[in-house]
């Protein structure tokens, strides 16, 4: 973090407000989830920190939505918003508050800032003019209407309709938050977003039209009631009211220089053109970032209705826990870019990265101190090499994690703390303290207990923001009573973890999970969908002696395989046939050791494309470590093998299937 402002460790966060009348699915979940493990970690960094979360109440929708119930917009916002509070409980969302629109502090701040920029001459009267909806009573925006000017709902004939309209002068500031977004290269992210919106911006804004005299549910223009503002124009204005814009100038001149947007990619346009304009005009500083992730697709189709595929996330919590679940929607994909659900995928991660890693860490040390020291935790008397570089890899770990938070890159940091309770377990397996017991070493024993506990002390706080249940078990399991998120991480001193505690060795954190079992299951909630599906792996078992063994699709989705570009190779000291290759993912680069140099000269690899399978657990190849495998066909005989190279420009990182 680079700016004066994050110096001050104070930091806000907003996720979108949600329209109330949608049901809640993983979409609205992963914003959600995204923000709280943020405010979390900034919490235990010491941050005083302001979490904001809320509703969208306002529009023709929801009076529809209404009417056709026999509830008045009001009565059926305060129903439907519990659909998301209620979620937000399930998910363990610490949310410091929850706006809705239709709240009064809301509408004062609104006809507040309406009348400012009427004042200021921001706001004019003029005549709107669009294609209408009658029976939907709607106008359709331009973008969604094909050449037949039918209604995208309904399917009926759109007709020209003009009514008299407030509309802000957006053009008037355009050149100014160029000029803003110039100076502040990460207040849009990802970069592929940010330069969608300057361009955008650079070829013009139009005055926006901001009031309606076609519906009633809103908020009343201050001075015209036949106006009521426009449902955008209104929803984006919650995060000044929140902080306090009208009510507590105090509280907004102590956050809002710290506000940070996050928000699925379809909604930036708003909040990075018309939100900034809009504070510009107010004379307020725009977001420090609006940070716009990508949107998920299940088992590989975009989610929709229709085809019965939206993942409910009360059902995900349900069956396999809120924690896992947090931590699967974070680990699975670059936050940024698209990504695909599947349950098959999240027991991988569960099996994978939860229990074997993590859990097992946790549950061989616990046992081992009880086996060895009687559930006490001994003291080291003095450092060995290898400690000490694990005491290194800890303290870089942190800042690594730090460093990634920042760029909210969650899957990255995640990698980070995994590969630091990879190094536990490597520990483990280095100094087999079995054996020392049983040759009765006792320093060198009670050495890699204590440290091992060290890692797993600093593995819990690392994991608290991600999994809070988890770390709280984790951590009574160790032999603390305190809560590791108020232990927090700001000045955590490796050296400062005592010994002396008595652990309790409690229930496994994640039991695996027989796939088996759990494709059964599965099977059986999907019913008769499943059931068609060609019967793949069906071979009786006694039979796959001579054939390949057949595997399920699920089996094939483990393999994350991606596009990447190699921007150099290198050679490597003593090997004749191994090239060091540096290759970007777009989301990150990486080294990998590959077998190439006898068929490709360097200078014939740069810039290539190729198919990466990134998701293999790193190797020590002749001491350079290797993130990854190179797709490569054919069997290498007379110089001959083949690079997998993508056929269609596609972005680095796309997943491959
Ligand atoms: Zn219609």
């Amino acid at each position: 973090m680079n700016t004066a402002a994050t110096k001050e460790k104070v930091f806000y966060l907003t996720t979108p407000i949600y329209y109330v009348n949608d049901v809640p699915h993983i979409g609205h979940a992963y914003t959600t989830i995204a923000a709280d493990v943020m405010c979390r970690y900034k919490r235990m960094q010491g941050f005083d920190v302001f979490f904001l979360t809320g509703t969208d109440e306002h529009g023709q929708k929801i009076q529809q939505s209404a009417a056709a119930k026999g509830l008045t917009a009001q009565e059926l916002a305060d129903r439907t918003v519990l659909n998301f509070k209620d979620l937000w409980k399930a998910l363990n969302i610490a949310n410091d508050d929850f706006i809705r629109t239709t709240e009064e502090r809301h509408e004062k701040t609104v006809q507040a800032i309406f009348k400012k920029l009427l004042d200021q001459g921001d706001i004019y009267k003029g005549t709107y003019e669009g294609w209408y909806c009658v029976p939907c009573e709607t106008y359709v925006p331009e973008s969604s209407i094909g050449d037949e000017k039918i209604c995208p709902d309904c399917k009926r004939p759109l007709q020209v309709m003009q009514e008299e309209s407030y509309f802000f002068r957006a053009s008037k500031y355009t050149d100014r938050l160029l000029e803003y977004y110039e100076n502040n290269l990460k207040a849009i992210m990802p970069r592929a977003r940010y330069n969608e919106i300057v361009s955008f911006l650079r070829s013009g804004v139009h005055d926006q039209s901001i009031s309606r005299t076609t519906l009633t549910w809103g908020i009343p223009v201050p001075g015209d009631d036949r106006h009521v503002v426009y449902v955008w124009f209104d929803a984006l204005i919650n995060y000044a009211t929140a902080c306090g814009y009208i009510d507590d100038p105090e509280k907004f001149r102590k956050y809002w220089p710290h506000v940070h947007h996050l928000m699925g990619k379809d909604i930036i346009r708003f909040h990075c053109v018309i939100w900034p304009i809009m504070l510009l005009a107010l004379g307020v500083t725009p977001p420090v970032t609006v940070f716009a992730h990508g949107w998920w697709t299940v088992e590989g189709e975009k989610m929709s209705k229709s085809k019965g595929n939206v993942v409910d996330p009360f059902k995900m919590v349900e069956l396999y826990g809120r924690d896992p679940f947090r931590y699967f929607l974070l680990r699975e994909v670059p936050f940024g870019l698209d990504g695909d659900f599947s349950e098959a995928a999240l027991v991988g991660r569960i099996n994978s990265d939860l229990a074997n890693d993590l859990g097992n860490l946790l549950n061989r040390t616990l046992q081992m101190i009880e086996s060895y020291c009687g559930g006490v935790v001994p003291a080291a008397e003095r450092q060995g090499p290898l400690e000490e570089e694990i005491e290194k890899f800890a303290l870089a770990t942190l800042q690594d994690v730090d460093d990634r938070m920042a760029d909210f890159a969650y899957d990255e940091a995640l990698k980070t703390i995994w590969a630091f309770i990879r190094r536990g377990n490597k520990y483990i397996d280095e100094t087999m303290p079995w054996k020392l017991g049983k040759e009765g070493a006792s320093e060198d024993l009670n050495r890699a207990l204590n440290t091992l506990y060290r890692i797993l002390h600093l593995s819990a706080l690392l994991i608290a923001p991600f999994m809070p249940d988890t770390a709280v078990t984790f951590w009574h399991q160790l032999g603390y009573d305190d809560d590791p998120q108020a232990r927090g991480l700001a000045g955590f001193d490796w050296a400062a973890v005592t010994s002396g505690q008595k652990v309790r060795k409690g229930a496994v954190l994640f039991p695996r999970i027989d796939m088996a079992v759990w494709r059964k299951e599965k099977d059986a909630r999907d019913g008769a969908k499943k059931a068609q599906t060609p019967p793949v792996a069906s071979l009786p078992e006694d039979d796959d002696s001579k054939h390949e063994p057949l595997i399920d699709i699920d089996a094939f989705s483990t393999l994350e395989l991606r596009v990447a570009r190699i921007l150099g190779a290198s050679e490597i000291e003593g090997s004749k046939k191994l090239y060091k290759i540096a290759i970007d993912l777009g989301y990150e680069k990486r080294t990998i050791v590959s077998g190439l140099k006898e068929y490709r000269s360097p200078e014939e690899l740069v810039g290539k494309r190729i198919v990466v399978v990134t998701n293999l657990k790193p190797a020590i190849i002749r001491g350079v470590e290797s993130n990854g495998m190179l797709l490569t066909a054919g069997d290498g005989k007379e110089g001959r093998l083949a690079l997998l190279t993508p056929d269609e420009d596609v972005p680095l990182g796309s997943r491959v299937r």
